[in-house]
């Protein structure tokens, strides 16, 4: 029998593995890609049966798109089911607050209240059930353990303990692992140094944070005259939050400067449990354990399923979620997946290059969401603009600059052979244009006709050299 032959699955909260097991449920792990299929078919219509009926949300969506949960038949059926995008969402929750109409639970039933920040607009409120929450930490104690985490470890949680799940979900993962766990957090002032003696006093034999966090942690060790490797005792970092961890040269610069194994997770806030992309011991590429959230890959155009060994945006569907299933959510990210096997003999497909783009190429600019594409609308629509242009972002200190190279028109160049002011007038234009569409005033550099390289690729228009993990 499965660990899940109901839905939704209650877990056996003292279940634990064999001591000396790779694996947390040996049988579900390993399993054939086609048998797990059908699995993954039975979660699936329960979830989607149980949105339909209790959200007026689903039900309007999929009534209008023609979709109804008899029609799920088999797994390829999934696509007849619409994407759904973080801006429905958002507009639901604020027409029907504050959890939204797709809340599948009585409000009473709901244990915790986490969110986004709403830098940019009204935040999202996730509200995660009682039971809910008892699978999230099963399953973050199962891939925890495929990660190499085992009760003897002792987890510093370097990361913020506040509306931000990573950290809680790791919390409440190390629990029910059986783990000890160190929730230090992050962001007050001074606490770095104090996270510092703290990690030399307990030696905590994991670490859970962001990766720009654990490479400034080493900074500061360091400075303050603390060896990383000798001082510390990680054995396995993992991370979520950013994609460092998944990009090699961040991968290798981590273990030789702490001594670990480095681990990449996670998918986003909206589906915890968000550890479902995960990797193993092995470090191979983050694998979708999609008997919990089913994972597709498509097509950032015609939505449609590419195959393995393509590139694609993940979407995610809950399989085990009561509280705001989230059933084809567009993440917006970029990934390739595969499925070649694992040293470790998990037969889930895998990320092997992580997550490494976004498929909008929104870039966040002193808290502003910013499309390349609005800055190209406006660009383009301007006379005087000579068709080619780069989005050079830096920073200064803390303050995030913006950048704009523009190439000015032939017909621009050969007026300010005559008329010098032709050029200031035409800075100054693009700069206020830009300001009112995107809210962030940029500097403008023009150049003469001709001079930028031109390019089919979106992505390479962006030069972004705040990144710390780009490779070189
Ligand atoms: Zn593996």
């Amino acid at each position: 029998m499965l660990a899940y032959d109901k839905w939704p699955p209650i877990y056996d909260e003292t279940y634990m593995p064999e001591p000396e097991s790779r694996y947390w449920f040996p049988r579900e792990e390993t399993m054939e890609p086609r048998e797990r299929e059908a699995l993954i078919l039975r979660k699936l219509r329960a979830q989607v049966e149980w949105a339909y009926y209790r959200s007026p949300f689903y039900r309007r969506k999929w009534d209008e798109a023609g979709f109804h949960p008899e029609k799920l038949k088999t797994l390829d059926d999934l696509r007849r089911i619409p994407i759904l995008t973080k801006e429905e969402i958002r507009k639901d929750q604020a027409e029907n607050p504050p959890f939204g109409s797709y809340l599948c639970v009585e409000p009473r039933d709901v244990l915790r209240i986490h969110g986004t920040s709403g830098t940019t607009g009204r935040p999202t409120a996730f509200a995660i059930g009682r039971d809910d929450w008892r699978r999230i930490a099963n399953a973050h104690a199962r891939i925890m353990w495929g990660a190499g985490i085992r009760p003897s470890d002792t987890i510093f949680i370097g990361s913020f303990f506040s509306l931000y799940m990573g950290s809680w979900g790791t919390l409440i993962g190390a629990e029910r692992l059986g783990a000890v766990s160190f929730p230090f957090g992050a962001g007050v002032p001074g606490q770095t140094l104090m996270a510092l003696s703290w990690i030399k006093e307990i030696r905590p034999s994991a670490f859970y944070g962001t990766p720009s966090y654990a490479l400034y942690l080493a900074e500061k060790a360091r400075e303050n005259g603390y060896d990383p490797k000798e001082d510390f005792a990680f054995r396995i970092m993992f991370f979520s939050g950013e994609p460092g961890a998944g990009i090699p040269t961040t991968k290798r610069l981590i273990e030789e400067t702490f001594g670990c194994k480095c681990i990449d997770m996670g998918s986003t806030a909206e589906m915890s449990p968000w550890m479902t992309n995960g990797e193993c011991e092995f470090r191979q590429g983050m694998h979708l354990w999609n008997d919990i959230v089913y994972t597709e890959l498509v097509d950032p155009d015609t939505k449609e399923p590419v195959p393995f060994g393509s590139e694609g945006v993940p979407v995610y569907t809950h399989l085990e979620r009561t509280s705001q299933p989230m059933i084809r959510f567009w993440s917006g990210d970029l990934s390739l997946w595969t499925d070649e096997p694992c040293p470790c003999g998990r037969t889930y497909p895998r990320l092997p290059k992580g997550i490494y783009g976004r498929v909008d190429d929104m870039l966040v600019i002193r808290g502003e969401n910013v499309y390349p594409s609005a800055i190209e609308e406006v660009l383009r629509s301007m006379e005087g603009f000579g068709g080619e242009f780069r989005i050079i972002v830096t920073r200064e200190k803390v303050m995030d600059e913006l950048t704009i190279q523009a190439e000015y028109s032939s017909s621009i160049a050969s007026q300010a052979r005559s008329d010098s002011e032709v050029l200031q007038h035409l800075q100054k234009e693009m700069q206020l244009r830009i300001k009112s569409k995107i809210g962030i005033r940029p500097t403008i550099e023009l150049v003469s006709p001709g001079t930028l390289e031109r390019t089919q690729f979106k992505a390479r228009r962006v030069i972004d050299k705040r990144d710390l993990f780009k490779e070189g």
